[in-house]
């Protein structure tokens, strides 16, 4: 049986990697799903590929004014919204004395502030009617450094998640954090990194990336009513790499 019947999900960056892989899943197990994306191209073929289950919405996660859009066209699409995951973000491959200031603002904008903004203008539904899952897409870099900003941002991101799940928990709403390893995706496929990372796969126990669709699964469960009792909690998926 689907585990997501009449569930409705928000997911950022829907529109590739992780959260293209946890719309598809999503949808494959009965929910309904708004795509939120930057990408309006690839965003706007998949969302057509998946027919009634999906629309996009063409946003910034930055901006509270495009948060507003996707509340309303959630709501005017589908009705509500049971699930949001704050997956959108970006890499920087900087060190800390040659990062520049507007690239470290962005970082933060985009890894960050977002997940408050998302958090803030969609909980409120949840709220209404007393249930919801958040999951924040963090890292395991939001539990061991790496690059400079990218660590700052993912461990802001596992901190929120812990205050807003506290604060939501008597509500009924649940907030989680999932910390991913290395993951082939355009983001480290197609990034300045791809040799570094493919170094570093030897030091994952597995030795070996995953696909995305490992990471869905992930998403899958926490999205569920199968995580009943998880909240402000850590989700580690990578290979062993952080034991
Ligand atoms: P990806 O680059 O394939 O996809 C990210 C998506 O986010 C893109 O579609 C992009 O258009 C969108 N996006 C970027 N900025 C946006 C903005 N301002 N507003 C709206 N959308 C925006 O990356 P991915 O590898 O699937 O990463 C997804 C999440 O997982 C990120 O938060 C990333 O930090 C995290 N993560 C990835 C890995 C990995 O190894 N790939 C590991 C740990 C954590």
């Amino acid at each position: 049986s689907e585990r997501l019947t009449d569930k409705v999900a928000v997911v950022t960056g829907g529109a590739s990697g992780i959260g293209e892989a946890t719309v598809r899943k999503f949808v494959a197990e009965g929910a309904k799903v708004v795509i939120g994306d930057l990408n309006k191209e690839r965003g706007q073929a998949l969302a057509e590929e998946l027919g009634d289950a999906a629309i996009f919405v063409a946003i910034d996660v930055t901006k509270a004014s495009d948060w507003e859009e996707v509340k309303k066209q959630a709501l005017e699409a589908f009705g509500t919204v049971d699930v949001l995951v704050n997956n959108a973000g970006i890499s920087v491959a900087q060190s800390l004395l040659t990062m520049t200031e507007e690239q470290y603002r962005k970082i933060l904008e985009i890894n960050q502030v977002s997940v408050f903004l998302g958090m803030q203008k969609i909980a409120p539904i949840m709220i209404e009617k007393g249930a919801g899952s958040i999951i924040n897409t963090s890292s395991i870099n939001g539990l061991k450094a790496g690059a400079i900003g990218y660590t700052d941002s993912k461990f802001a991101v596992r901190g929120m998640t812990k205050a807003a799940s506290a604060e939501l928990a008597p509500q009924g709403v649940r907030v989680n954090s999932i910390h991913p390893g290395i993951i082939e995706t355009p983001m480290t496929m197609e990034g300045d990194a791809v040799e570094q990372i493919k170094a570093y796969t030897n030091f994952v126990p597995m030795r070996r990336m995953a696909q995305a669709e490992e990471v869905a699964n992930l998403m899958l469960y926490l999205a569920s009513d199968e995580s009943s009792y998880s909240t402000g909690s850590e989700f580690i998926v990578d290979g062993g790499l952080t034991q």
